[in-house]
């Protein structure tokens, strides 16, 4: 085959391949190294579910990076990903304001412990270091948010993890809201990726 021939090979399988049969996460030991974050985003993606805000928000939670502060104990859990719209493109300065519960399932609900904002970049990454948050009765573990894109509609929404007992007896619970979780030494690695119906 001639150096022709065969760039013109790798071009059609490049094209031809659909992203899916590449992603890193249909291969378990790829997993390991390139998190990939939930859901991928292309031609039919739909954008992520809105779920209630349940009675725990606060208004006006501080901007920070580390939820992390003397006295919380639990897992270590470096939660991040993009913010996209519809068509797939990242969505700078979108703010996400995160509130959760403590390892013992309890929430702050007179300080700001365990809630903080966050911005994506421009490439619309975001990132967050807390923990898992415990359990409280009724529900699942999960991770309370709001996404606002810069003079766009909030979504109010609430992340899961994968492989919970409680994921199958909480009725709110949505497998599409479940991000991808990686053990690490230090910490847990959660990955997801929001995406907003454009303005
Ligand atoms: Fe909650």
């Amino acid at each position: 085959m001639s150096d022709r021939h065969r760039f013109q090979l790798r071009r059609m399988l490049v094209r031809a391949t659909p992203a899916a049969l590449i992603a890193p996460w249909l291969a378990p030991h790829a997993r390991a190294q390139a998190l990939p974050a939930t859901p991928a985003c292309g031609p039919d993606t739909a954008p992520t579910a809105s779920q209630a805000e349940g009675p725990y928000y606060s208004r006006r939670s501080p901007q920070r990076s580390s939820l992390l502060e003397p006295g919380i104990s639990g897992e270590r859990l470096v939660l991040g990903g993009k913010v996209l719209s519809t068509d797939c493109k990242p969505i700078a300065d979108v703010l996400l304001d995160f509130w959760q519960a403590d390892a013992q399932g309890e929430y702050d609900n007179q300080g700001y412990r365990l809630r903080g904002h966050v911005l994506t970049d421009a490439e619309g990454r975001y990132r967050l270091e807390t923990i898992i948050p415990g359990l409280y009765p009724g529900r699942t573990r999960h991770i309370h948010v709001k996404v606002q894109p810069p003079g766009g509609r909030v979504l109010t929404t609430q992340l899961y993890f994968p492989s919970e007992a409680g994921n199958r007896r909480d009725s709110i619970y949505s497998p599409a809201l479940e991000v991808a979780m990686q053990r690490g030494p230090e910490s847990a690695q959660a990955a997801f990726d929001f995406v907003l119906r454009r303005a």
